[in-house]
């Protein structure tokens, strides 16, 4: 059997429409080059990309599906939620969309001023110059002018020192309800993926308690293979993945060549014993 015809499912990726680093066409060309055979494009709290990327995928051959990060707020943790397959044109998940992209102009202003607090100036102009799209302004943006300006070496020691929760940079923010992200991705025909577990710094009870409101509120998946996994994270969340009975996803969560994030494609294969998410979405 030919390479090309394994699939190769890489369901968590970003684009200039938010925080990735190549504009929708570049990164499903990119994808291809790479052998992924079906990408989702999720951009953070926006779906504007799906178009572009459409037409780059019927291009290059490959399938391209419809996705979104949703920023949520589960108590006092910021979590993702991806939706898979998504329409969209979906006018509610448009409209909570929208809600969570107007609250990022404020938060982008009081980051720009707990960094002046501490001497680093000119961030608000120097993150909207990286924001390709200015309403999904966010950290990363912040993160690549804080290299820039030669303040740390790269994005994640800028997150490390500045940027993460509890630094000097980090705003609390409120974004959507975890119960709202799941209705909006649900009725827009999507399916409602818990993004990168193992980032939350919560406790076992409480990411039992995170995992089961996720399933209360019509949540089908869990990635259990990301960029953001090590094998040992993979495993301990292929076992919640069981305990809670969620289909499994796999997912880079690229952002752009050499910035440190997971290439396209380039990921182990989902455990065979759990259902892939791909089976729950529409062929
Ligand atoms: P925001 O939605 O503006 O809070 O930005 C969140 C984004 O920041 C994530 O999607 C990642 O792209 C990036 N990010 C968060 N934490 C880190 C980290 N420790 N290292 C690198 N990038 C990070
Ligand atoms: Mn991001
Ligand atoms: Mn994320
Ligand atoms: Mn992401």
């Amino acid at each position: 059997m030919p390479l090309s015809s394994t699939p190769n499912f890489d369901l968590h990726a970003h684009s200039t429409v938010s925080d990735g680093l190549l504009s929708p066409a570049d990164l499903v060309r990119r994808a291809a080059e790479r052998g992924v055979t079906a990408l989702a494009l999720t951009d953070h709290d926006e779906v504007s990309g799906f178009a572009a990327a459409r037409a780059a995928a019927d291009e290059a051959g490959i399938r391209v599906i419809a996705g979104v990060e949703v920023s949520v707020t589960w108590h006092d943790t910021t979590v993702h939620v991806v939706g898979l397959g998504v329409d969209p044109e979906d006018a509610a998940l448009a409209t909570g969309l929208a809600a969570i992209r107007s609250s990022r102009t404020t938060r982008a202003s009081r980051i720009a001023e707990s960094l002046d607090a501490i001497g680093i100036r000119g961030s608000l102009e120097g993150a909207y110059r990286y924001a390709a799209n200015a309403e999904l302004v966010g950290r990363t943006h912040f993160a690549r002018f804080l290299v820039e300006a030669g303040i740390s070496p790269d994005v994640k020691t800028v997150f490390r020192h500045y940027l993460a929760a509890g630094k000097p940079g980090y705003v609390p923010h409120r974004w959507a309800a975890l119960a709202d992200a799941c209705a909006w991705i649900r009725g827009a025909g999507g399916v409602a993926v818990l993004a990168h577990p193992a980032r939350y710094k919560v406790s076992r009870r409480e990411m039992d308690s995170l995992v089961g409101e996720f399933k209360a509120a019509g949540g089908e998946a869990i990635e259990v293979i990301s960029g953001n996994h090590d094998a040992a994270q993979a495993a301990a969340f292929a076992r919640v993945a069981r305990a809670h009975g969620l289909a499994a996803s796999r997912g880079s969560d690229f952002h752009g060549p050499g910035e440190g994030y997971a290439e396209l494609g380039r990921l182990a294969a989902l455990p065979a014993d759990l259902e892939p998410v791909w089976a729950r979405l529409p062929a």
